[in-house]
């Protein structure tokens, strides 16, 4: 049988963001290598690059099945890592998982410094509500001293537009290459890093006395079990034989099984990765972007007032203006819904300005001040904000 989890250490949600090619997943696993390497009082597994880079259909085992994350544990703390893609188009699947980081690695190649995509994830960090950056400038092994002290500077200098306060960022020196070989100048560059993590992003508070929510990422069956779903759990704990609805689906059932990284546990709360496996659901009952939650403690809407950045042209948003009567797709939480916008008295919002609007969506969901969302219209992200009021 499975071993249980035990919660030994307070556990934090990070990832690693950049730019394609600039080494994320090669450096994701090079920590799980280091740390399971460690050894003393480490329960870390290496985690090969393959395995974490494989696509998500093969990777059904136990009841967890988000292979997107990888578990490690510090001295200090238990972490699960996703490892984003970094190309525009799953920018979707960034912004939804980002919005439970709670902190974030930037990963930038000290070879091509800051591109496209290196500015755009910080800027969904921003909207998404990440407030604690750590830099890992990688392939240092390759860079030439002078041209890495320039992309330090430059990548500085863009966290600092975007409120990151960059002069105060840890950035780290890394070679997630060499690491993985083992190479001592470079596992220690690792260790230094994962400190940097440990002591820059502080334990965020968890809103543990609020009712339960959890935004479903991923739905699977279990033979001879039933159906399961996966997420983050954005507040509040909850525990086997306990009464949930599935928003969205309008079911009301009982959670009859519980497990983190496929160990089963006694309660998960907020900030942990789970699976929950429901009493009498059908499969395609519940989806992706549907929310669990303890019974009637939400009332789902559809209209909202919000602050939205409509991107820039140069950071890959639209080219044109957008106006009232414009129909976006909004990505709120994991779900993902049309909207109409309406600029009131203003009319036109253009690339690069920040604008309030009303928003009607196409269907209700639970909404709440301060929720971020992307907006994305084409495959692209055009547009990220936070909602101002509900109603
Ligand atoms: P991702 O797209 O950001 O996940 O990048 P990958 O981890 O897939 O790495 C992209 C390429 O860069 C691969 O060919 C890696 O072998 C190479 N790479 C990754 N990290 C390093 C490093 O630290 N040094 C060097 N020289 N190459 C690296
Ligand atoms: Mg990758």
């Amino acid at each position: 049988s499975k071993t249980a989890y035990v919660r030994t250490k307070p556990h934090l949600n990070i990832g690693t963001m950049g730019h394609v090619d600039h080494g994320k997943t090669t450096l994701t696993a090079a920590i799980t290598k280091v740390l399971a390497e460690r050894g003393s009082g480490s329960s870390t597994q290496y985690v090969s690059f393959d395995r974490i880079d494989r696509a998500p259909e093969e990777a059904a085992r136990g009841i967890t099945i988000n292979i997107a994350h990888v578990e490690y544990e510090t001295d200090t703390r238990h972490y699960a890592h996703v490892d984003m893609p970094g190309h525009a188009d799953y920018v979707k699947n960034m912004v939804t998982g980002a919005a439970q980081l709670d902190g974030a690695i930037l990963v930038v190649s000290a070879l091509d410094g800051i591109m496209p995509q290196t500015a755009e994830h910080v800027l969904l960090a921003r909207q998404v509500g990440v407030n604690h950056i750590v830099v890992a400038l990688n392939k240092a092994d390759a860079g030439d001293e002078e041209l890495t002290d320039l992309v330090e500077l430059e990548v500085r200098e863009l966290l600092s537009a975007h409120g990151y306060g960059g002069d105060s960022v840890p950035v780290v020196r890394v070679s997630g290459l060499k690491a993985l070989e083992g190479d001592p100048r470079w596992t220690g560059a690792i260790d230094a890093l994962l400190d940097a993590v440990d002591t820059y992003v502080p334990m965020p508070e968890r809103y543990l006395d609020a009712p339960f929510l959890l935004p479903v990422e991923n739905v699977l069956t279990i033979t001879g079990r039933g159906t399961v779903v996966t997420g983050a759990v954005e507040r509040g704990t909850i525990r086997v034989g306990d009464r949930v609805e599935v928003l969205g689906a309008s079911v009301d059932t009982v959670v009859t099984g519980l497990e983190t990284f496929g160990k089963p546990m006694e309660e998960a709360q907020a900030g942990d990765n789970v699976a929950l496996l429901l009493r009498g659901v059908a499969r395609d009952a519940v989806r992706r972007g549907h929310i669990v939650a303890a019974p009637d403690s939400v009332v789902p809407s559809r209209h909202f007032s919000a602050q939205v950045y409509v991107l820039s042209t140069r950071e890959g948003g639209r080219t044109t203006p957008v106006s009232t009567g414009y129909r976006p797709q909004f990505y709120i939480r994991t779900a993902d819904v049309v909207g109409d916008v309406d600029l009131g008295e203003r009319a036109v919002a253009r690339p690069g300005e920040t604008v309030t609007m009303t928003v009607s969506l196409g269907r209700d969901v639970p909404l709440e001040p301060g929720l971020g969302f992307a907006i994305r219209e084409g495959g692209r992200t055009v547009g990220a904000g936070t909602v101002t009021s509900v109603g």
